[in-house]
């Protein structure tokens, strides 16, 4: 039974230098984070060996006592962290989460109403070639073109011409907040559910620093690895227990099989970690960051055509506008990876350029506030960032960039025991 550097040394390297990458770079993609060793030593225990279908006191195989511990510390935690009647833990992903709730929610065929993935939706939320777009009749909505703000009028208008069995609320790449009690009086009015998915904002809601959805949503979807800062992992909220049952018969047998017992448990400890006041400080400097850099990303000289969409931000990232940049998205990202930042291009609204390079990018502050980044490092960040957009940018100021950059890792350490 050999440790891993001696069992499979090229994985082992590999792994390795992941940890030197993360630790020497600076991590700005807004669905990432760094999950707390006890979340990893939970995620890496012998339950990983454990077969558990069903759920808690109801299982299908035997020797289930201790996984059906930690599976009802999930559920219970969870349900506090977000005032919920009702929790599912076992969605492998949010992709996962968002099908089986889907499945609970939908017949095939049945019309559902989501935000464009071209103006800042996900994938499930209706893409032509995932589950979502093929199952179901998808109606987009979209963000105005004036000041890139949902359009609820239109949500209101696709709403009462289209009559979709559920309306989804939720976003991937959207930098202010959505008005949850009006998508469901526009639910309400045809007849439609509602289906929040709080994947990226999750943090900011258990922390009181974003609306909580679960009062006004049927259904609540989310992931536990943004800005929640657990394991990967989908989670299925509800306000009621009136679909429990629905929504868990969807989950298992519906979506899956055996539940990753070894991930509910790192999701359990990082539910206890979303309940401290240490957490509740952590999403305070995640949103202070976002907003620093959107301020000083918006103070670049116009004449480098980098915006910040809709003006700012008010949520854990900010949306780069480059349509009037001679850089597109690919540049830009590849500009910032030189210097030592992570980001991901991101296609804006209307976007003229092709999705594979795009006229954005979205840039996220949960990881590097998990990482001990306060105020004035943000400040750094943010001005290493306006100056690599620059028109200016040579291989000179891109060493100097990098040098900074290398600072800013060095005073924050990241698993140093590791
Ligand atoms: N929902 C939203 C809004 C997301 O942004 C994402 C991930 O990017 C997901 C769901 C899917 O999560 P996962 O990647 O865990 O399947």
């Amino acid at each position: 039974d050999l440790p891993l550097a001696e069992l499979d040394p090229e994985v082992a390297q590999a792994v390795g230098q992941e940890l030197r990458r993360q630790q020497s770079t600076l991590e700005m993609i807004a669905s990432e984070n760094f999950a707390p060793r006890a979340v990893m030593e939970a995620q890496g225990s012998v339950l990983t060996n454990k077969y558990a279908e069903g759920y808690p006191g109801r299982r299908y195989y035997g020797g289930c006592e201790h996984v059906d511990v930690t599976e009802q510390l999930a559920i219970d935690r969870v349900k506090a962290l977000f005032g919920a009647a009702y929790a599912n833990v076992q969605p492998h992903s949010g992709a996962q989460a968002n099908a089986a709730a889907m499945m609970a929610l939908l017949t095939p065929g049945d019309t559902i109403l989501g935000l464009d993935l071209a103006h800042g939706g996900h994938l499930t939320h209706g893409m032509r070639i995932n589950f979502s777009g093929k199952l179901y009749n998808v109606v987009a909505y979209h963000v105005r073109e004036d000041d890139n703000l949902v359009d609820m009028d239109e949500v209101e208008r696709l709403a009462q011409e289209h009559r979709p069995k559920l309306i989804i609320a939720g976003w991937s790449a959207y930098p202010r907040q959505l008005d949850f009690a009006h998508f469901r009086r526009i639910a309400d009015s045809v007849g439609a559910y509602l289906m929040v998915d709080m994947a990226h904002f999750a943090g900011l809601v258990a922390t009181g620093l974003h609306p909580n959805p679960v009062p006004h949503a049927h259904v609540v979807t989310t992931t536990t690895h943004k800005t929640l800062g657990g394991p990967r992992g989908g989670v299925i909220l509800s306000g009621s227990d009136e679909l429990a049952k629905k929504l868990a018969s969807a989950v298992f047998p519906g979506q899956q099989g055996g539940p990753l017992e070894h991930v509910i448990a790192a999701k359990a400890v990082a539910f206890k970690v979303a309940a401290s006041a240490e957490f509740a400080e952590r999403q305070q400097r995640t949103l202070e960051g976002a907003r620093i850099l959107a301020e000083r990303l918006s103070a670049t000289d116009p004449a480098a055509g980098v915006k910040v969409l809709t003006g700012g931000t008010d949520v854990h990232l900010v949306l780069v506008d480059l349509r009037d940049s001679a850089l597109d998205g690919q540049q830009a990202e590849d500009r910032l990876h030189s210097v030592g930042i992570t980001v991901n291009r991101n296609a804006v609204p209307f976007d003229p350029r092709p999705p594979m390079v795009t006229s954005g990018l979205r840039i996220g502050t949960p990881a590097l506030a998990t990482r001990g980044f306060q105020a004035d490092d943000f400040r750094e960040v943010a001005d290493i960032i306006a100056t690599a957009l620059q028109p200016s940018f040579d291989d000179a100021v891109g060493n100097d960039l990098r040098a900074r950059v290398t600072k800013l890792a060095e005073r924050h350490p990241l698993y140093p025991e590791l």
